[in-house]
């Protein structure tokens, strides 16, 4: 027997209609690629939505084509996120900082038709459209005037007058909700990057999910700033869950910079802000020097790469902001777990909740996961074994699109080539990559450990820590460190400062000192790029 209830697809075009309905004027507000502020309400980006799914009718854009976009987070972006899923196209958001090659690859891969992106793109559009041999429309993200001239660009538009020309009534189409809504590709470190395709279902299942109160806890009282873009596995949903639940959006458009975001939180009272540490960090560095304070932000959410307890801490302690470390990849829409503590953890004293929160947390209903051994079996969640972690869900991939890669799951689970541990509790914690992970004299040491503890040394800016081959203990730990510009410290100093916080056989047998860390597209450090760098390099007496 079947349920009596109405069958209504989750389609993405719902939630903006919601949010026009039941939250029509809430704000929207923008820093521009110009450099001023712009805001308007969900009724606004409904609006604006409906004339971009007519405007791509007007291209005569088949179901299911593919729209690409190179845009920071900004409200034309979220307009595209709108308009090309909730009239049936699948949205392609291209990471910027991929270097241009692969950029005209993947964009020949997805068999783009479009292309719109942010003036601050142009060189870089001009560089790659030669090598786009699908694209038939570019679309400038900016006003008539702003258009430039002499491009070089084929059929260049202005987005404004492209969709101004358009009507805003508009009937979303209704189809089935396992359709492709969008696609991002993964920043592999070798071959080609293959792509996660997600559907209106698994980004509606997603969104729900991220709202909850133990994920990220939105609401129409908050004031969320994703400053984790729009082109990276869609800003981790926020622009979806804030329409689910009317939060007012601040995007930072290109301005990622210390400053810009501090001074971005305050005037527009944020209450609630996500992304990578790296941005957290050039925050707090700006904050701390000039003894400035939130007045409104409560919580951040921090993932993408490990949260440094240090930066922990300080959020706490310095400035009252709770953090929510959470983890997920590309394939995964991206949640997969968020650290918020249990009841039974509220009487413990501080420092152990504290090891509690380094943890990356815990599954979110949706998502279950395992940690195996290298047969394959399940290992005991204890806190202390460590395994390849292994998840499965309804926002999780079954393949890649146009099935690269064959079938990448194993018993129906999806191996996330990560190495995690997951307590009695069911927190999970990343211990490394498992092509990062440091095998020494046959024990494994985490280089998130050893590179969490160098970044709590005040002079340090930032650390990866790296195997070098080692003719008796097979690798040993090497740290590579970025000092703060103008703090002091020597190699001496930093291995002293690892004596009582790790076993002694952890601590790390030299440090290279460097100007920078290579970092990938997601702004993660690059150790693939890193261990080329040190490729002459030997370990002293060896
Ligand atoms: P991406 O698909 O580019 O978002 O990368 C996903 C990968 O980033 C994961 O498989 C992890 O290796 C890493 N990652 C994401 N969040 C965290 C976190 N909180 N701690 C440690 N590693 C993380």
């Amino acid at each position: 027997m079947l349920g009596l209830m109405q069958n209504q697809p989750l389609l993405i075009s719902s939630l903006i209609e919601f949010a026009e309905r039941h939250h029509g004027d809430a704000e929207i507000v923008s820093r521009r690629v110009e450099g001023d502020l712009h805001r308007y309400t969900y009724k606004d980006v409904a609006y604006r939505s409906r004339q971009v799914a007519r405007a791509l009718d007007g291209l005569k854009l088949a179901f299911s084509d593919r729209v690409a976009t190179l845009a920071w987070n900004g409200y034309r972006h979220l307009e595209l996120y709108y308009g090309v899923s909730g009239s049936g196209r699948v949205l392609h958001t291209i990471n910027p900082r991929l270097h241009p090659d692969q950029i005209g690859w993947i964009a020949n891969h997805a068999e783009d038709q479009v292309l719109c992106f942010d003036l601050s793109f142009l060189p870089l559009v001009q560089a790659v459209h030669g090598k786009c041999t699908t694209i038939k429309h570019y679309i400038a993200l900016c006003d008539a005037d702003k258009l430039p001239a002499d491009s070089g660009i084929p059929n260049l538009q202005s987005y404004e007058s492209w969709i101004g020309a358009q009507a805003s009534d508009y009937a979303w189409p209704q189809f089935d909700e396992n359709t492709a809504s969008s696609m991002c590709y993964t920043s592999g470190t070798t071959g080609h990057p293959k792509a996660a395709l997600y559907s209106h279902r698994s980004t509606l299942l997603h969104a729900y999910a991220a709202a909850l109160p133990d994920v990220m806890c939105l609401s129409a009282r908050d004031s969320i700033l994703p400053v984790v873009p729009m082109f990276h596995v869609n800003a981790w949903g926020i622009p979806y869950s804030a329409a689910l639940t009317g939060a007012k959006l601040v995007f930072p458009g290109p301005a990622m910079d210390g400053k810009s975001v501090y001074e971005l939180i305050e005037a527009e009272k944020v209450t609630y802000a996500a992304g990578v540490p790296t941005v957290w960090q050039m925050m707090l560095g700006h904050m701390k020097p000039a003894g400035l304070k939130f007045s409104t932000l409560r919580r951040t959410v921090i993932g993408g790469s490990a949260c440094p307890p240090a930066m922990i801490a300080a959020f706490n302690d310095d400035y009252g902001v709770e953090v929510l470390h959470a983890w997920g990849m590309t394939e995964m829409s991206p949640l997969g777990t968020l650290c918020t503590l249990k009841n039974k953890h509220l009487a413990m004293p501080k420092d152990e909740q504290m090891k509690i929160r380094l943890k990356q947390g815990r599954a979110i209903y949706g998502v279950d996961m395992k940690i195996v051994g290298e047969d394959g079996r399940e290992i005991a969640w204890d806190g202390k074994a460590y395994g390849d972690l292994h998840v499965k869900g309804p926002w999780i991939i079954a393949e890649y699109f146009k099935g690269e890669g064959g079938n990448p799951l194993v018993d129906g689970w999806f191996p996330t080539g990560d190495v995690a541990t997951i307590d009695p509790d069911g927190y999970m914690q990343i211990t490394d990559r498992s092509k990062d992970v440091i095998k020494s004299g046959g024990e494994w040491i985490s280089s998130i450990d050893i590179e969490n503890i160098a970044v709590a040394h005040p002079a340090v800016a930032m650390a990866a820590c790296i195997g070098v081959k080692h003719p008796k203990w097979d690798e040993r730990p090497i740290l590579a460190v970025v000092k703060k510009p103008g703090a002091e410290v020597t190699r001496e100093e930093l291995i002293k400062f690892y004596e009582g916080k790790t076993a002694k056989w952890q601590i790390p047998d030299d440090v290279v000192f460097v100007d920078a860390i290579p970092l990938g597209a997601t702004g993660k450090m690059l150790k693939t790029r890193l261990r080329e760098m040190l490729k002459d390099y030997k370990l002293p007496g060896v």
